[in-house]
């Protein structure tokens, strides 16, 4: 019984052979463990070489049916090799990731609870991976001894010897029609050459055409003011220290945050190394990619309008180490840098920093993953830290610099929050802009100001009412009011774009008094406008900018004074920089306060304050009003003071006290389905399994909230229920969302996903 004989296999057909593990990017796991045949195990073979980082054909499943996958590992091992298929076919030429992006998207997989095949195909772009604008063209080297073997040849030609020493002269590889141009020869002589083994050839992928680079006017480093300067120098002994270190920098609004990374970046690409700067998005930060660029020559801007010949340019480029910044939103972060020397991460409060499909990531922990790999030190940067960021600095683990004054002693804006419950002040004609706004505005534009509105709300009206019964349009496949859009009179949702007709008289009722109640950024435009006829206003909305370009355009417009009044949701809030905005008017600070979100009050602080350091920065000075039900709330209170520690105090105080992060690992579990009934079935035997996978593991202090509603309790169709694990110990919570799923399946239609580190909620 105990001394059972090992299988045969184990004593005499185990060997050492070289095998591959394989990770598919859909289905099954893995990685699976393919044999390397000897053609595809040479290095001196690099186009056709099986190594880790690179694609691979295997066979999979049934039949002769092959899948594309990525090589994560070549080892020597001893193996049954019968059991085992071979690779078919190294699919990449060269190394798409190197050992440690392969680490770091295996850490993604493991923290966001996804396949690492998932990631792998989030990391690398579509464009890369089916190598767009690229062709295979053949290069020539010379073989070795070629000019003795040339002098062994029965039929030689003189045009053979130019070629053979045009290209034994040439400092590279050449293609067949540059070599018959530089020796001035026909193809003819070049193919005899190859023919008879005195020139090599090898296939490589090229990019086809390749954009003009447009210069950039160049500018010089402004001289630091002492706060910069100190900031400067703890970055430095960082970058010096050749060690991982995340830094906090917390600079009010132009305080000249950018001015420092610039630096810092100069300081790094002067060691050769390469600097990655995520920006929230980036077109609606045009004025610092341009600061980018007159400060370096060679500056990758990876945006969302780049076609996949393009991205596959930019990649490949990056690869090679020629460029010396890389800017780009959130996904920038996996650039394939070969010196990696900073990240720099502006904005880092941004929402946009998480990835709100699988995987889930956060770029701001992805980042400091790779940095810790890297050993180099993560800048983030911002006016309004997150609360993540913040602990950390606080607790010593991140270090905190601190630029509290704005550049040239320019003062903060005063800001004033007009209080919309007082009738005395809201009572001024219909519509969203009360008496002291209108005053405001007033003045501002007659003593040749502009002003910027920041209304959070897209559309004409928020929602479609009937005032005798109270029905509310609602979207036919969410639980969500539909939004009128007057110029396409049609409602709108904002969610799954669904549109409707809008109802003349009440569905419910048949009351012909429909209301469009509620004000959103057109409706705003045409009060605008009808109380300031003689000036000059422009909205910015997902409605109109739709186009390539949009946003630069109306932004340097507004720079060059073209027009005097700009509004438009959030995407105005951003890092812009106009000196001649000398107010700032924030129609209704409340949008975000009621959201069903423990995130609720952190972004009504950061909104308003963004938005107030819009204003300002000129000799003119700025003011602020912002309208609010909620005068005293803390949140508003810290904003309109520029207070941003003592609104981190308050508001760290209660999330410690309710148990939610920073202070606690959150994970919310999904799940959704057409079948309202099933759905919550499913997501009470889902947490069932949860509460049985803690209580088995003997976790302390773990809890499982729900399941409930998800607070858009339907979304598409789909009906929606959500659960929420909390707890100390984040690993933890991975692992009981991990045991909870092994061998759940939900019954047809019903699909549920996990959210590490959840945003939305
Ligand atoms: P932030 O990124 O903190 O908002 P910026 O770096 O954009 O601030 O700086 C705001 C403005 O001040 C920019 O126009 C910038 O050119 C200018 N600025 C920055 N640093 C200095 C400095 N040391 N001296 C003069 N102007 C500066
Ligand atoms: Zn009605
Ligand atoms: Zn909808």
């Amino acid at each position: 019984l105990f001394d059972a004989e090992p299988a045969p296999w184990e004593i005499d057909e185990a060997e050492l052979r070289t095998v591959a593990s394989v990770v598919l990017p859909t289905g099954p796991k893995g990685p699976f463990n393919y044999l390397v045949p000897e053609s595809l195990a040479d290095p001196a073979e690099p186009e056709r070489f099986a190594e880790a980082g690179r694609r691979l054909r295997v066979p999979f499943g049934r039949g002769d049916r092959e899948v594309t996958g990525y090589c994560v590992a070549v080892e020597m091992k001893r193996v049954d090799a019968r059991r085992l298929k071979q690779i078919s076919a190294v699919v990449d030429s060269r190394v798409l990731l190197s050992a440690a992006m392969l680490r770091l998207t295996q850490w993604m997989a493991d923290y966001y609870l996804c396949p690492w095949g998932q990631v792998l195909e989030a990391v690398v772009p579509a464009g890369v991976r089916g190598m767009a604008g690229t062709r295979e063209v053949k290069f020539l080297t010379p073989a070795d001894g070629a000019l003795e073997k040339f002098k062994t040849l029965k039929l030689r030609s003189p045009q053979q010897l130019k070629a053979l020493e045009t290209l034994l002269a040439s400092d590279r590889p050449l293609t067949i029609p540059e070599l018959a141009e530089s020796a001035d020869c026909s193809l003819a002589p070049i193919k005899g050459l190859i023919k008879h083994g005195l020139i090599e050839t090898a296939v490589a992928r090229v990019a086809t055409g390749g954009g003009a680079e447009q210069k950039w006017q160049r500018e010089t480093p402004l001289e630091f003011n002492p706060d910069q300067a100190a900031a400067f120098e703890s970055i430095r002994t960082a970058l010096d220290s050749g060690e991982a270190k995340g830094i906090v920098l917390h600079g009010v609004t132009g305080s000249g945050k950018t001015e420092v990374y610039l630096q810092a970046i100069e300081h790094v690409a002067k060691f050769r190394r390469q600097a990655i700067v995520l920006v929230p998005e980036i077109s609606l930060t045009p004025q610092t990619v341009r600061r980018f660029r007159a400060r370096f020559d060679r500056v990758a801007v990876l945006h969302s309008h780049l076609t996949d010949a393009e991205r596959h340019q930019h990649w490949q480029s990056i690869a090679r180490g020629e460029v010396e910044v890389i800017v780009g939103a959130r996904s920038a972060v996996f650039a394939p840098t070969p010196h990696l020397g900073l990240i720099v991460i502006d904005e880092e409060h941004e929402t946009t920093f998480k990835q709100d499909q699988a995987p889930r990531y956060h770029a701001r922990d992805v980042a400091w993953q790779r940095a810790q790999a890297e050993s180099i030190p993560l800048i983030l940067g911002s006016a309004t830290p997150s609360l993540e960021a913040w602990v950390r600095a606080q607790q010593g683990e991140f270090e905190k610099i601190s630029l509290p004054k704005r550049v040239m002693n320019l003062p903060l804006p005063d800001v004033m929050t007009v209080d919309m419950r007082d009738p005395a002040q809201t009572r001024f004609g219909r519509g969203a802009i009360t008496r002291p706004l209108h005053q405001a505005m007033v003045e501002a534009l007659r003593g040749g100001g502009q002003v910027i509105l920041l209304l959070n709300r897209r559309g004409f009206s928020t929602h479609i009412q009937c005032p005798a019964c109270g029905f509310v349009l609602k979207c036919e496949y969410c639980d969500l009011a539909l939004t009128y859009h007057r110029q396409h009179n049609t409602a709108l949702c904002h969610y799954c774009d669904h549109e409707a007709l809008p109802p003349r008289a009440c569905p419910d009722c048949k009351s012909p008094a429909i209301r469009y109640g509620g004000v959103g950024t057109q409706k705003l435009e045409e009060e605008v406008k009808s109380r300031f006829p003689d000036f000059k206003c422009a909205r910015m909305d997902v409605d109109t900018m739709r186009q390539r370009g949009s946003h630069d355009n109306v932004l340097s417009a507004f720079q060059r004074g073209e027009f005097q009044i700009l509004l438009g949701t959030q995407m105005i809030a951003k890092g812009l920089d106009f000196p001649n905005v000398t107010l700032v008017g924030v129609i209704n600070a409340d949008t975000a306060l009621h959201l069903p979100d423990f995130r609720a009050a952190e972004r009504t602080f950061q909104l308003v304050a963004q938005v107030a350091g819009r204003t300002g920065r000129g000799k003119r000075g700025g003011r602020v009003l912002v309208q609010t039900l909620n005068p005293e709330h803390p949140a508003i209170m810290a904003a309109v003071r520029h207070d941003y520690p003592r609104f981190a105090e308050h508001e760290l105080a209660v999330r410690r006290a309710a148990h939610y992060p920073p202070f606690t690992a959150m994970i919310r579990v999904v799940v959704r389905g057409p079948v309202e009934a099933v759905v919550r079935e499913t997501a009470a035997t889902l947490g069932g399994r949860l509460k049985a996978a803690i209580a088995a593991a003997g976790i302390p202090r773990m809890r499982v909230v729900g399941p409930g509603t998800a607070p858009i309790a339907r979304l598409r169709g789909d009906f929606r229920f959500h659960l929420q694990l909390q707890g100390p110990d984040a690993a933890a919570l991975r692992q009981a969302v991990r045991t909870a799923a092994e061998g759940f399946t939900p019954p047809e239609g019903v699909r549920w996903m996990a959210d590490v580190d959840p945003w939305d909620m």
